[in-house]
């Protein structure tokens, strides 16, 4: 067992003090491959806090990662900040508690499938793929609806595609 690791903290050494309490920002390239792009997570910070109970330890931890994606409308990219946090117990038969575990498992979920620049986003004109946020484009004009063109067509008299 890596004593050194500085997410392994010995049992022994919290029950003792009663509590401990760390901040950490490991490096980020030990937990690129959790996400999507390795380029996704730009910062990583860690907050363990430990008490000791009678028989075991409670840890309660919160993982804030600063992740760069692009937005799900217009695809800008932007930065934004998640986090989320857990609660883990240890019992005394233990000897180390080791959290790299679970900080991966959290740190892996924190990214959301989609994420907006903005609620009020408007996306990319879809005839002429223009950032609609930034600027507007002359289709837009003729765009009652993204498939108004289609408004007229009747779907029931087309021909079913059969043998002759
Ligand atoms: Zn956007
Ligand atoms: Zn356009």
């Amino acid at each position: 067992m890596q004593e050194t690791d500085p997410l392994i903290f010995k049992y022994a050494d919290i029950m003792e003090e009663g509590s401990l309490n760390v901040r950490l920002e490991p490096a980020v390239a030990g937990y690129a491959d959790l996400f999507d792009r390795p380029g996704m997570l730009k910062k990583l910070s860690l907050e363990l806090d430990f008490s000791a109970g009678v028989d075991s330890i409670l840890l309660t931890g919160r993982v804030s990662a600063e992740l760069e994606m692009v937005c799900s409308r217009c695809a800008e990219p932007l930065t934004r900040s998640f986090d989320d946090s857990f609660d883990e117990v240890y019992p005394d038969t233990v000897e180390y508690i080791d959290t790299r575990e679970v900080i991966r498992e959290t740190t892996g979920l924190l990214a959301p499938i989609k994420v907006l620049c903005s609620e009020s986003c408007k996306g990319r004109c879809l005839v002429c793929g223009i950032n609609r946020n930034k600027q507007v484009c002359a289709c837009k004009a003729e765009k009652p609806g993204a498939f108004g063109a289609f408004e007229g067509l009747k779907l029931e008299t087309r021909k079913k595609p059969g043998k002759e």
